[in-house]
């Protein structure tokens, strides 16, 4: 049976667009649709777009910071719409970019929609229809909002980079990495931040005391976390808001003047579990995020879906279904960029070299860009504890680029060591760059460093990171 392709990838985010050209290069004939804007979530809404805010938003400490070490600098106020043109042709560049390299690896792009027809074709928007030998879905994830009345005003990751205006205040819902990211980011740009989040802490599924430091830091910053809070309803502000009901709407002469901080009158009022009844200018749902796979046809191809919806696969990204395989965050494994790319690299040694490759997802170092940030690979300590008896290495310091300058960030140095074998099973810190350290410490970690390799390992001084090598007595074992 002969194919119009040897390889059709619906998706040109992180994993597909590498699929498709490491497999051109092997010679396949490949084509590859997309709805959106190529470069996926990583590129037009996620890491990248994220980073720049991260950037933009650590200058407000640096006014005081480079006063403190005898600069004379006076601090302004931050421009949106500025920094917004600038992002956003550095999105264009950088779509254009991935376009550029797809066409120059002999890709057929196709601005559209796909879906599937049965285990060799594909159904797209435009109306045609495209048989390959091999599918790959790699069609990421979305923004999920709860059900609730009035969740329909929020918005989501996917909407702030598109804001005409900052906020005056947002609520931010949500307790994972994208919910802290962006209360640290939009905190920086002076937005007056307010988190809920329904658990006892933030960062679930992280080390306890990195949790612990991150929140901490959080708050000495300015952001108004609340824990084990959510929403009990929300609402487009009325007159009758503006009336006094709410915390946060200002009297002028025992009238109603304006939302907080000279907002416009265009805040959404929210009723909390914590009792609380606010008004704000926005509020951002960071509430998770859900595979890609609706109306997609992929029942229809008999493709197994798993509860939430994502492409159940094997080691080697092969859906039950043998023609068709899914990778990245479609799969709902680990939702990570390089992990997404991974998969797909693993996927072309496999399918069009002969040579199956399992994904390794073992020790992957990752980072959260919060403020402070948190880089970490390997086993927590609560992990760790519960499989096999460790020691615990920890310290806890104040840098010395910030106690010059009189700030009271902390850092944190984690190793938490086997008893038994005396492998460093995890690493975690909290500092400034602390995604770069973690990518270095995740070489020696995946090569089964021993806590006496980081010991005869000398020190880098004066710098933050030499902590890890000198940490001489365990904290605790457990
Ligand atoms: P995606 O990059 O999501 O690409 C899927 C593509 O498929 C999209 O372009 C979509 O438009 C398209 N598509 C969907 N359905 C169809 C269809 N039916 N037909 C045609 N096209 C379709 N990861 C990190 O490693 N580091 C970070 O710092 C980081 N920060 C993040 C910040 C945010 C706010 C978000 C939301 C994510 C972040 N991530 C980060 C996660 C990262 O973006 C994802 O893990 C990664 O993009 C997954 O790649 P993918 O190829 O699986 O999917």
């Amino acid at each position: 049976m002969t194919f119009d392709y040897d390889l059709f990838v619906i998706g040109g985010g992180s994993g597909g667009v590498r699929a498709a050209r490491v497999a051109a290069a092997t010679g396949a004939k490949v084509g590859l649709a997309e709805e959106y804007r190529m470069g996926g979530t990583c590129v037009i809404r996620g890491c990248v777009p994220k980073k720049l805010m991260v950037f933009a938003s650590g200058f407000s400490e640096m006014f005081d910071d480079a006063r403190a070490y005898g600069w004379d600098v006076k601090e302004g106020p931050f421009d949106w719409p500025r920094f917004s043109t600038t992002l956003n042709s550095e999105l264009d560049r950088l779509e254009g970019v991935y376009r550029k390299m797809l066409n120059g690896s002999k890709v057929d792009v196709f601005d559209a929609r796909g879906s599937l027809k049965d285990p060799h074709t594909i159904s797209l928007s435009t109306g045609q229809e495209i048989s390959a030998k091999h599918i790959l879905v790699a069609t990421g994830g979305r923004p999920v909002v709860p059900e609730m009345q009035g969740a329909e005003l929020g918005i989501t990751s996917n909407d702030i980079f598109k804001l005409p205006e900052m906020p005056k205040s947002i609520l931010i819902v949500g307790g994972g990495y994208i919910a802290s990211e962006f209360a640290g980011i939009l905190n920086g740009l002076g937005v007056e931040v307010t988190q809920f989040y329904r658990g006892a802490q933030i960062l679930r599924g992280f080390d306890g005391e990195a949790r612990g430091l991150v929140a901490e830091g959080m708050r000495a910053k300015g952001v108004d976390l609340h824990l084990g809070t959510n929403i009990v309803e929300m609402w487009a502000a009325t007159q009758d808001d503006l009336d006094g009901h709410f915390e946060g709407v200002p009297m002028v002469s025992g009238q109603p003047a304006q939302f907080p901080h000279g907002a416009p009158a265009h805040g959404i009022c929210v009723k909390a579990t914590n009792g609380t009844e606010k008004v704000y200018d926005q509020v951002m749902f960071a509430t998770g995020r859900s595979p890609n796979t609706d109306g997609m046809g992929l029942e229809d191809a008999g493709v197994a879906l798993g509860r939430r919806g994502e492409v159940v696969v094997d080691e080697f990204s092969q859906t039950n279904v043998p023609s068709i395989y899914a990778i990245g965050d479609v799969t709902n494994r680990v939702q990570l960029t390089p992990v997404a790319i991974r998969e797909g690299m693993a996927f072309v040694e496999t399918v069009f070299k002969g040579n199956p490759t399992a994904v390794d997802h073992a020790l992957i170092p990752s980072a959260v860009f919060t403020q402070p940030e948190l880089g970490t690979v390997g086993l927590t300590e609560e992990k760790a504890r519960e499989i096999e008896p460790v020691e615990i290495y920890c310290t806890s310091f104040k840098p010395m680029n910030h106690a010059f300058a009189g700030r009271e960030d902390r850092a944190l140095m984690k190793l938490v060591v086997s008893k038994a074998t005396r492998i460093v099973l995890g690493c975690h810190i909290v500092a400034d760059h602390a995604g770069e350290m973690i990518q270095l410490v995740g070489i020696a970690i995946k090569m089964g460093a021993t806590k006496e390799d980081f010991d005869r390992t000398v020190a880098v001084h004066p710098t933050m990171a030499e902590e890890l090598v000198t940490m001489k007595e365990p904290m605790r074992s457990a």
